[in-house]
């Protein structure tokens, strides 16, 4: 087994295909989805263990260095290699060279793929040679071919103008690379897939690991847009059908029509919790009963309609059916244990399978899950489809962190499809954590986009600190009731009059606000406050959920501020408000967060943002 650490980009061409967006943003830095298209290749790279990134650069390499670096931004070391724009790919190779390990991944900046890093690698090794290349089956045809695999995995043509018509794959580039390779490259200005690639297969020493899954681009104006699809965020499970979400019938019979169709326990629940949770559900099936001549395919698809009425009435929706109906001596390619339909699925609706979960109850499943790069759960007597869902509910509630782009956009989608003539979002989170600007950043945002907009803080609704014994948890400094009471006015379109509280003195001024607040038809009232997502009644109420994250430290420290150069207490009386108050944050806030839709932290993000608006 070789060791995979480093990975080696070619980011100096300039890009001439994709004038005018290349004239003045060297290729990789082409914003897709508002990042950088490199971004999301080194971040691959990362998840897949690699270590060290070299970029080597020629087109305006300081825009390049300047966004990524030393890499300590996105957790990777990255060093830079520049060179000549004249340079070809060949020549920006050995410019490298001490710097190139003994193996290392060579890819090209402008195709991404869910390379399975592993198994490249230990195809690699099993093949011997000096160097692997990937390619992609191209199974859809998508574009013209310029390899040819034979069936020992080596290559044995490589065409690069697509004119012979006896090639089975395109090359994608993630090569790995044995360092002898580049040893004994010349040193003058040569192409390496022009001079190497050819010398290589010539000698046999050129290995092709092939891929079904698709790839992404953006060589061209006209892929960008497909590139932009997939690499947008989302969240995506594939679902085998009997056994999972409806009972399973006896081994070789079928069910043939939908009176024969019953739902498992839980399964309908689980499908509408997916749903409102904002994932897409495939169904993946095997249908054999259809080769056998028991139903027919539109027996099948009445089954299939009466199932997607019986969901839609509890609000679950099913993105997408694929069923294979080919008996098991058919030699097809969607069976399962093949995962044609899998990579199908991928093509049609660009998703990454490396991001996807597949739920299934057999040993079928669980190897054409593994064959397309998803991950693979299994239903047993133990765990059924609701018990999985829960599960993946949860583990992902540790990982919403998402940047202010996002949470916007996901603001503003949830309520474009919303229906309800109010809309109201909760933004909690332990005190001096970003709540208040936050709420105003999207405010000011929403109000752009002619969505009218209030703030209602929950600090109007403190109790007075002439009202207190001082031993209060924050669930009794802050009056639940009349926070319900109020909120829920709010969404009837009434008009309310809160108290005010001034911070300043802690105490509540005025029992009666003199302006009202109120939230307009098809506006949106934003919740501003510690306790938003503690209050079980607003939660029910509210259409979508902010925690806002902070360090514990930067928090502490700003906490500490507050008091002293705002409020004007010596350090030691700060210190006697805020460590008790800890405790309220740590037991009853920080839980809050399971709540929350989308958890947000305004630090992690904003070098990235600042760097992205330079752009
Ligand atoms: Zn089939």
């Amino acid at each position: 087994m070789i060791m995979l650490k480093q990975a080696v980009i070619l980011a100096g061409g300039i890009g001439a295909r994709l004038r005018p967006l290349t004239d003045k943003t060297p290729k990789p830095m082409i914003l897709v989805n508002n990042r950088p298209f490199l971004e999301y290749l080194i971040e691959l790279l990362k998840e897949r263990g690699i270590t060290e990134v070299i970029l080597l650069l020629g087109y305006l390499p300081e825009k390049i260095v300047n966004h990524f670096g030393d890499g300590s931004n996105l957790g990777i070391k990255i060093k830079y290699s520049i060179g000549e724009v004249t340079f070809e790919t060949g020549k920006r190779i050995k410019n490298a060279e001490k710097r190139l390990d003994k193996h290392f991944l060579l890819m090209y900046c402008d195709n991404y793929v869910p390379i399975k890093l592993k198994e490249l690698a230990e195809f690699h090794a099993k093949q011997k040679t000096l160097a692997t290349v990937t390619v992609y089956t191209n199974k859809d045809g998508i574009r013209k071919n310029n390899i040819y695999v034979d069936k020992d995995g080596f290559v044995v043509r490589y065409d690069r103008s697509r004119k012979n018509p006896n090639l089975n794959g395109v090359e994608i580039g993630f090569f790995i690379i044995d360092k002898k390779i580049v040893n004994k490259m010349p040193n003058d200005n040569f192409s390496f897939e022009d001079i190497i690639i050819p010398k290589l297969i010539e000698q046999r020493q050129l290995s092709g690991f092939k891929v079904d899954h698709r790839y992404y681009s953006i060589g061209s104006i006209e892929r960008i847009h497909l590139t932009e699809q997939f690499l947008k965020p989302k969240k995506v499970i594939f679902l085998d059908r009997d056994g999972v979400i409806n009972k399973k019938p006896p081994k070789a019979e079928y069910v043939k029509s939908w009176n024969e169709f019953e739902f498992l326990p839980g399964a309908i629940e689980a499908l509408g919790l997916l749903t409102q949770n904002g994932y897409q559900t495939f169904i993946l099936t095997n249908q054999a009963g259809i080769a056998r001549g028991a139903m027919s395919e539109s027996d099948l698809n009445d089954i299939h309609e009466h199932m997607k009425q019986i969901l839609e009435k509890y609000n679950a929706k099913i993105n997408g059916i694929y069923y294979c109906p080919h008996g098991w001596n058919e030699e097809c390619e969607c069976r399962k244990p093949k995962p044609g339909m899998f990579f199908q699925a991928a093509r049609e609706h660009n998703l990454d399978l490396s991001k996807t979960i597949f739920i299934g109850d057999d040993e079928r499943d669980l190897q054409a899950g593994n064959a397309a790069g998803c991950k693979t759960i299994l239903v047993n007597s133990e765990k059924n489809l609701l018990d999985i869902v829960k599960s993946i509910l949860k583990l992902n509630n540790n990982k919403r962190n998402v940047n202010y782009e996002t949470l916007f956009n996901s603001i503003l989608e949830k309520y474009t499809k919303s229906c309800k003539s109010r809309y109201l979002v909760l933004i909690g989170g332990c005190s001096q954590s970003g709540k208040t600007v936050l709420a105003q950043k999207i405010k000011e945002n929403l109000i752009k986009k002619g969505i009218q907009c209030n703030i209602i803080s929950l600090d109007n609704w403190i109790i007075g600190l002439n009202k207190r014994k001082g031993d209060e948890t924050v669930r009794e400094r802050f009056q639940y009731k009349k926070i319900s009471e109020a909120i829920n006015k709010l969404k009837q379109g009434k008009k309310i009059y809160p108290p005010v509280y001034d911070s300043k003195s802690r105490l509540i001024v005025s029992e009666k606000s003199s302006t009202p607040l109120y939230i307009e038809e098809h506006g949106i009232g934003i919740v501003d406050g510690v306790v938003a997502l503690d209050i079980k009644d607003l939660r029910d109420i509210s259409d979508f959920s902010v925690f806002v994250d902070i360090n514990d430290e930067i928090r502490k420290k700003r906490l500490m501020e507050f008091y002293v150069n705002y409020k004007k207490y010596t350090a030691e009386e700060a210190k006697r408000i805020i460590v008790p108050r800890e405790v309220d944050e740590i037991v009853i806030i920080k839980k809050t967060k399971d709540y929350a839709d989308v958890i947000y932290d305004p630090e992690a993000y904003t070098s990235d943002e600042k760097s992205n608006k330079n752009i």
